[in-house]
This record gives C-alpha cells, sequence and structure tokens, in this order.
C-alpha cells in the first residue's frame, strides 16, 4: 500500500518486491561470496586468444595483484588509472584494487594526452596501468608528477613495469585494512547535468548495491545467471560494462568473454564459437547487428538476452533487430554514472516474464525510489507526466570528488539525485525516457559535454563566443555541432575549428559542423539558452 506521503509525493517503485542486499560487504568480497558454487567453471574468456581463467584463479590472481599492489606502496585511499582496452587485467587489476581499498578510476585509452593527464591529475593518481600501445601517452604526465606506470602486455615494454610484478606477488601478503562501505571504490569522470567532466565517487556500498539490484534475490534470471556466457564488448572503463557485465556476471558465476573492442566479424564470430547467451550492447551496436549482411552468416541463435542502454532505442531499430535475432528477448535498461548506474530495466526475463513496451526502459531497480519531478516547480508529478527523473537508494553516488557545489547541485538535501532526464511513469511502472534537459552530447553512448568544448573554442584567438548542442545523426545518436562567433576582422573557418578541436580530443567529441553567428542566445545569468540552438538546428 503506497502510504498517504507517497500519494501526495508520487515516488515510484521497482515491480518487484524489494530484496535483502548485504551492503556492508566490501565489493570484492560481495562478489565471490558465491565462489564455492562456481569456482571451477569459467570466469574470463579471452575473446583475443580464447584463454580462460576459472573463478578460482581469478579469485587468487585478485588476491597476488592485492599483494603486489601493496608491496608498490600503494596504499588505502589512494588511486589508480585503469588506461586498458578490454582485458582480463583490467579486472584483475580492479579487483586487486578493491581489496586493499585502494579506488579506480577509469579512462578512454583513445583519450588523447592531454585528456588523459587532466583525468590523472584531477584524480590526483598515484599509479598508472596501461598497455604499450597507449604508454606513450602517458609518459611526459608521469614522470614530471612522479607516477609510476605500468603495461600488461605479454612482453614487457622497455622503460615500465611489468603487470607480473602483480600478479607473481604473494597473495599471502595482503596488508589488514579495514574497509567502510562508504569507502570509495571507482571513480569514473562523467560531466552530469552540467559542465565539465568530473570524479564520480562510486562506493563499495553503492556498487553492491546496484549489483544486487540487477542480480540477487528471488528472480535468479532476472538479468543472468550461473550459466550464461556474457559478452564484455562495452569498454569496461564505462560504467555500464564494469558494473552490468563485469560484476553482475562475478557476482552470479557466469562467464564473461572479453572482447578488446567492438568489431562486427569477430564479434559474431565469438558469439557463435562461445555460445554467447547475453548480449549487452549499446544502440549502434545494436544497429550494426540489424543491419549487417554478415548476420546471416552465423548461428547466433545461442542469444537469449539482448540488453541496451546508455542511450535511447528508437521503436525501429528494436523492431530490426528482433527480426535478426527471433531468439533473444530485448529490453532496455536506463543507466547514469552518478546514478549507480542503474535506474531502471525491463523485466522481460524475470520469473514470471513481464510485457516489455516498446521504447520503455523498464520499471525502477529494487530498493529504491523515484519520482518525476517538473522542472520549473520542483513539484513532484503523478503518473503519464513527463518531467526530470530524480532517483533515490544506497546505490547512488557518495558524490562528485572535491566538488561540493556540483554535489549540491546533482543531489538534492533529501537525497534525491537529479538526472537531467526528462521522462515519464505510466500506469504500469514502466519508465519511458522523452527528452534530455541537460547540456550532456551522447555520441554511441559515450560522452561529450559541451562545457569542454566550449573552453577550448572561446580559448581560439579568432573565436570570440562559442556553443556546442547535439545534432541528431542516425549511425552516432548525436553528433556535437558548435555556433561560433567570430573575433573582430577574423577569417576563421569551418575547417579551421574542426582541425583546432581535433588535435585535442579523443575522436567522439570532434565538431561535425560549425554554424558563424552574430551571438550566442543567453539568459541574463549568463547561461547558454541551448534550447534556443537546438531549435535553429531543428528548424534546418
Ligand atoms: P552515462 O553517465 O555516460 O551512462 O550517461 C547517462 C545518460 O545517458 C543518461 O542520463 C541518459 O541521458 C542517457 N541514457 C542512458 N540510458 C538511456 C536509455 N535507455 N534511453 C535514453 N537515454 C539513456
Amino acid at each position: 500500500m503506497e502510504s498517504q506521503k507517497d500519494l501526495q509525493e508520487f515516488i515510484f517503485r521497482s515491480k518487484l518486491p524489494d530484496i535483502y542486499i548485504p551492503n556492508h560487504l566490501p565489493l570484492h568480497t560481495y562478489c565471490f561470496e558465491n565462489l564455492s558454487q562456481f569456482k571451477d567453471r569459467p570466469c574470463l574468456i579471452n575473446g583475443s586468444n580464447g584463454a580462460t581463467y576459472t573463478y578460482a584463479e581469478v579469485e587468487l590472481i585478485s588476491r597476488k595483484v592485492a599483494s603486489g599492489l601493496d608491496k608498490l606502496g600503494i596504499k588505502q585511499g589512494e588511486v589508480i588509472m585503469l588506461l586498458l582496452q578490454n582485458c582480463p587485467e583490467f579486472v584483475f587489476a580492479f579487483l586487486g584494487a578493491s581489496r586493499i581499498g585502494a579506488i579506480l578510476t577509469t579512462a578512454n585509452p583513445f583519450y588523447t594526452p592531454a585528456e588523459v593527464a587532466k583525468q590523472a591529475k584531477a584524480a590526483n593518481t598515484k599509479f598508472i596501468i596501461t598497455q604499450g600501445l597507449y604508454v606513450e601517452k602517458v609518459k611526459d604526465f608521469a614522470k614530471e608528477n612522479d607516477i609510476k606506470v605500468m603495461c600488461i602486455d605479454e612482453s614487457p615494454v622497455e622503460g615500465y613495469m611489468h603487470f607480473a610484478e602483480l600478479t607473481q606477488a604473494d597473495e599471502n601478503e595482503i596488508p589488514a585494512v579495514k574497509i567502510n562501505p562508504d569507502d570509495v571504490v571507482a571513480l569514473p569522470y562523467s560531466s552530469g547535468t552540467t559542465g565539465l567532466p568530473k570524479g564520480v565517487m562510486l562506493t563499495h556500498r553503492g556498487l553492491v548495491t546496484s549489483v544486487a539490484q540487477q542480480v540477487d534475490g528471488e528472480n535468479p534470471n532476472l538479468y543472468f545467471h550461473k550459466e550464461d556466457v556474457i559478452l564484455c564488448v562495452l569498454p569496461l572503463f564505462h560504467i555500464y560494462s564494469m558494473n552490468s557485465v563485469f560484476l553482475c556476471g562475478l557476482r552470479v558465476g557466469a562467464a564473461i568473454l572479453i572482447m578488446q573492442k567492438f568489431e562486427i566479424v569477430k564479434l559474431l564470430e565469438l558469439v557463435e564459437k562461445f555460445k554467447v547467451s547475453i548480449a549487452p550492447f549499446v544502440p549502434p551496436i545494436v544497429l550494426a547487428i540489424a543491419k549487417s549482411p554478415e548476420v546471416n552468416k552465423y548461428d547466433l541463435s545461442s542469444i537469449r538476452t539482448v540488453m541496451s542502454g546508455a542511450a535511447p532505442m528508437g521503436k525501429e531499430l528494436e523492431d530490426a533487430v528482433r527480426a535478426k535475432l527471433p531468439n533473444a528477448k530485448l529490453g532496455q535498461g536506463y543507466g547514469m554514472t552518478e546514478a549507480g548506474p542503474l535506474l531502471a530495466m525491463c523485466l522481460a526475463f524475470a520469473k514470471e516474464p513481464f510485457e516489455v513496451k516498446s521504447g520503455a526502459c523498464g520499471t525502477v531497480v529494487r530498493n529504491a525510489e523515484m519520482k518525476i519531478v517538473d522542472p520549473e516547480t520542483g513539484a513532484s508529478l503523478p503518473r503519464n507526466q513527463a518531467g526530470e527523473i530524480c532517483i533515490r537508494g544506497s546505490q547512488i553516488m557518495k558524490g562528485y570528488v572535491n566538488d561540493p557545489e556540483a554535489t549540491k547541485r546533482t543531489i538534492d538535501n533529501e537525497g534525491w539525485l537529479h538526472t537531467g532526464d526528462i521522462g515519464y511513469m505510466d500506469d504500469d511502472d514502466e519508465l519511458f525516457i522523452v527528452d534530455r534537459l541537460k547540456e550532456l552530447i551522447k555520441y554511441k553512448g559515450f560522452q561529450v559535454a559541451p562545457a569542454e568544448l566550449e573552453a577550448m573554442l572561446i580559448a581560439h584567438p579568432n573565436i570570440s563566443d562559442a556553443a556546442v548542442v547535439p545534432l541528431k545523426d542516425e549511425a552516432a545518436g548525436e553528433v556535437p555541432v558548435a555556433f561560433v562567433v567570430k573575433s573582430n576582422g577574423s577569417k576563421i573557418s569551418e575547417e579551421d575549428i574542426k582541425q583546432y578541436i581535433s588535435r585535442q580530443v579523443v575522436f567522439y567529441k570532434r565538431i561535425n559542423r560549425v554554424f558563424f553567428t552574430d551571438t550566442i542566445p543567453k539568459a541574463p545569468s549568463g547561461k547558454i539558452l541551448r534550447k534556443d540552438l537546438k531549435a535553429r538546428l531543428a528548424a534546418g
């Protein structure tokens, strides 16, 4: 029964009952809690070479890594950066660091050296684990800041420590650390609703809660189980893959098939060869599957679940992929790094399956509360009325690191995290996302923070003002485009501006088009009126 207060406040909960969540446990303890049930089963399969690690092996290696990190002088509370493509070492390093109470900040290995340095500096990184391919990117910064660097490549990279220093350490020499559930364990970066990327403090309690919300309790089939083979193609540095693939996979004892990076034919081969049953995707990968003629050459009938998240997936795309994978159930999840990340998930896979509505991203996760508020008045709205989606529960972030102001703007006094997404709850407790209030641009699910590009643009001597907004794009979902006011007498061209930006950023942040304009529309407060610019784009 909803209480009187809930009725007035229109608080929405999961369709499923709450569960017991052991969120007093450190993350690694929780993940391995049921180890005895599956210790000889495959845990990680390296898609690059077929090497397989059992659960017992992964657990042992993670203890060795913990001991090795301690030997290298990494202390509880210190930050380690993982600058890696998907690989088993990501998992080993993550779990080893968790054991000694260290914090992992994960970065995109395709970042430019300046982008890596920015995050490493902001996170106060003490140690970087990377691979030979990317070591040049961190070389100078690490030297200047006395940061140790280690490479995971099979053959040692000259001048750098090798991962074997960790995996050969004595697993019995892990230091005794007391981990508080509210200690931070992961520090991914996200721009949230406004401004520059910020470190999102995810605690042991938060991540344990989020994983449990997905895979624990009465409904063992809610998402996946120990007989499943989960495809890990989404980048582990992003919270979606880190949490809903790797951590959830470990908790249930499933086999996690690691693909270094997305490549359609390789993906199809791996699905067929390893009989992948769970395919967590983002819409651009779903699109590739729907469109690729290669798909018909492979047996993909093992896939029982396709999960899509990180960006909206339209009905046409849903239908197109259903036609290609008739055996699979297709469902959306809705996540946001700051929310831990999952806010809502489709229940197609629950013991008593619920109807999956096209375009919906499922029901609120268990043990959490959601409300939809009027962005102007803050009043909570009833069903079927669109407003800003807010979530509350132990899974959400502790806050942004070293940024109490941004934290206060995102999590209010009552503990509600404001997502900056616009959506509504329907009569069947299904959440629909209809718009985005916040600045964030999503290119194939990757974050592009307009503020970051705007800061670069206005730093150019021939640009006096600029604003960056999303433009719809079939393949990427959205691409960033810039409105630019030239400085007096400047002859700067669209091409000059594009090149100036692309030298500084990872590929998906590149400016797709430049529109020259006389002024950037702004509110009296100085805030860019992005809506007006988006309307200009829509008008053509
Ligand atoms: P990130 O923190 O990188 O995971 O980005 C979070 C944002 O991605 C959300 O706040 C939404 O704007 C968007 N997003 C995530 N999942 C979905 C979804 N299923 N449908 C629409 N937008 C989504």
